[in-house]
C-alpha cells in the first residue's frame, strides 16, 4: 500500500515500512524466515533486493526480526540498523531476557548502532524501550514499530509482550511531543491525519 510517493506500507503479520526515494529503506522484515512478502512487495515495485541500502530493526522480537537473514543474503551491501540496545540481541551476541521468550532467528550483525535523537536514512531516532519510533520530519510520517498499537484502536502495546510496560507508557507520552500526521504501525492499519493528536489524546488518557 502506498501512503504517499515514495513511502509504502508492506501489510504483513507485522507490518514493514519501504521508502524507495533516491535509495530502499527498509523498516523491519516481519515473521517469515524467508521474508517472501517483503522480496515480492520490493520487486512488484521496480526494485531488486540488491538495491535495499538499510535495513531498520525497530526491535529484536521475532515478528520483526525473523526475515532478517533472508533479506540480507539478497541485499548484503545493506546496512542493518538497530538501537544500540537491541544491538547484540539480533546479532546474537548477547542472551535476550526479555518477552517473548529466546531468540529464534539467524544471526545477522548489526552495522550501525543507533542512538535516540540521531538522524539516518532522514529520518529521526526516537528511542521508546522495548523498539524504536522512526520520524519522516519532512513528511511528517511516524514509523511507530511497536512503539504504538492500532489493532483495536490507538493504545499501548500487550504488557504481555513488552519488557517494561511502565517505559513503554512513558514512550507514548514521549512520542506525543514530536510534529507527524501519518502513523505505521507494526500491528493494525496506518493513521493518515491527525496522527500527534490522537497519540497526544491517548497519552492524556494513560
Ligand atoms: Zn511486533
Amino acid at each position: 500500500m502506498e501512503i504517499t510517493r515514495g513511502v509504502h506500507l508492506i501489510q504483513t503479520y507485522a507490518n514493514c515500512a519501504l521508502f524507495t526515494d533516491g535509495r530502499l529503506v527498509l523498516v523491519d522484515t516481519s515473521v517469515d524466515d524467508g521474508a517472501k512478502d517483503i522480496l515480492s512487495f520490493v520487486k512488484k515495485n521496480g526494485y531488486a533486493p540488491g538495491d535495499i541500502a538499510t535495513i531498520f530493526v525497530t526491535h529484536t522480537h521475532p515478528d520483526h526480526v525473523l526475515g532478517l537473514k533472508a533479506i540480507k543474503s539478497r541485499a548484503p551491501n545493506a546496512k542493518v540498523a538497530v538501537h544500540k540496545d537491541d544491538a547484540d540481541y539480533v546479532a546474537r551476541t548477547k542472551v535476550y531476557p526479555g518477552p517473548p521468550g529466546p531468540q529464534r532467528h539467524d544471526p545477522v550483525p548489526v552495522d550501525v548502532r543507533l542512538e535516540d535523537g540521531q538522524r539516518h536514512e532522514g529520518m529521526l531516532v526516537i528511542h521508546t524501550p522495548g523498539s524504536i519510533a522512526l520520524l519522516d520530519t519532512e513528511r511528517k510520517i511516524l514509523v511507530a514499530g511497536d512503539s504504538l498499537n492500532n489493532e483495536k484502536g490507538l493504545g499501548p502495546m500487550s504488557d504481555q509482550y513488552n519488557i517494561d510496560p511502565k517505559a513503554h507508557r512513558a514512550s507514548i507520552k514521549k512520542l506525543a511531543n514530536y510534529e507527524y500526521e501519518v502513523i505505521l504501525f507494526g500491528h493494525g492499519g496506518p493513521i493518515l491525519k491527525g496522527g500527534a493528536a490522537q497519540v497526544k489524546a491517548l497519552a492524556g488518557r494513560l
